[in-house]
């Protein structure tokens, strides 16, 4: 074991602050890389403050962060893929059982023995994982993945979670070139949904409770804007959309988006209201419209993913903070006031 410098969590109350954690010398195959960045997604907030307590308890200290990008500082003698000196990343899931059905299909996001990035048993340490909100990270190569040259690495960061968890239902539902997409809600994951969207080709209408999101959204990517309040601007969008990729967090009502797919369309929520949704099954018989939810995806798309962004050059749009205002980040994270993703200059852990 050896020492690394992190930021953690010693309760539910309690701010993020300078720690020390124990990680593992890198085994046969397992790749230890120096962290350069880390993205703050929201989900990392919930678990530090313990609010999805009924299904994943937060243990402390908690070390949160899943959106890893680092240069490999040394690798066991059975690495292949990786050697000193590589920019590397690391999302959501950092083991498996890698023989159940959906491992051997590439889909470790379904593996019932997964491990996820932090606050989770640690089958090397006895203890939980730690994420990315520390210098230093030790993976087992198979869970790495290759950042493609050219990105800007702060804006590569939250690829890992926001970038795959847009990508992996747009390719699923068959987004291409021609079709067209909604996307609810331009927030972290969705300002990502409409980028990735508009690379694959869609014609892309973003949904908005706010119309000062307009310019935004344009120079984001989309080709038009709805103002989702206005029912007459979304009376016009009827029966029109082949996939529509939600991304709000609050309750919302899905019965006006459902409205909106043609025959065959699908829903895919990605966020994650904390109350039950309320769907009417009418906006669902009458189309044969689908509802679907999607988390994350499996590496060999997480890969794909992060080489279609480097071929289209798309990173997340970010304000790059040092550790220190991590807290203060958190707090605006609550509010939104965000454009449109934090990421953490790991840098700045040196002088904490
Ligand atoms: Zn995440
Ligand atoms: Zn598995």
């Amino acid at each position: 074991m050896y020492s690394s410098k992190a930021y953690s969590a010693a309760g539910e109350t309690a701010p993020l602050a300078v720690s020390t954690i124990s990680r593992r010398d890198p085994a046969e195959n397992d790749v230890q890389m120096d962290i350069l960045f880390c993205g703050i997604c929201h989900s990392d907030l919930h678990q530090v403050r313990n609010e999805w307590k009924s299904v994943m308890p937060t243990v402390y200290p908690c070390v949160p962060g899943h959106e890893i990008v680092g240069r490999v500082a040394r690798v066991g003698s059975g690495v292949k893929k990786f050697k000193a000196g590589d920019i590397a990343a690391v999302g959501c899931v950092v083991d498996s059982d890698r023989t159940c059905p959906e491992c051997k299909s590439g889909l470790e996001q379904f593996c019932p023995n997964l491990t996820l990035t932090y606050n989770f048993p640690d089958k090397h340490t006895g203890g939980v994982t730690y994420g990315g909100y520390s210098d230093s990270i030790v993976v087992d190569e198979r869970f790495v993945l290759k950042v493609p040259s050219g990105l800007d690495l702060a804006g590569a960061a939250p690829l890992l979670c926001a970038g795959i968890t847009t990508y992996s239902p747009l390719k699923h539902w068959g987004v291409t070139k021609g079709k067209k997409v909604g996307v609810v809600g331009l927030g972290g994951l969705g300002h990502m949904g409409v980028k990735i969207a508009h690379a694959l080709g869609a014609h892309v209408v973003v949904f908005t409770t706010s119309p000062k999101k307009k310019d935004d959204a344009l120079r984001l990517g989309a080709d038009e804007v709805v103002v989702s309040s206005s029912a007459n601007e979304m009376q016009k969008h009827m029966s029109s959309f082949d996939f529509i990729l939600d991304a709000v967090s609050a309750d919302h009502d899905i019965n006006a988006y459902i409205q909106l797919l043609r025959r065959d369309g699908n829903l895919t929520l990605v966020g994650a209201p904390s109350k039950p949704l309320a769907v009417a099954a009418f906006g669902l018989l009458f189309g044969r419209r689908s509802l679907s939810g999607s988390p994350i995806g499996g590496l060999p798309e997480t890969q794909e993913m992060l080489d279609f962004c480097g071929k289209h050059k798309i990173t997340a749009d970010v304000e790059v903070i040092p550790i220190q205002k991590v807290n203060e980040a958190y707090d605006r994270l609550l509010k939104s006031d965000v454009k449109y993703r934090f990421s953490i200059d790991m840098a700045s852990l040196k002088s904490a």
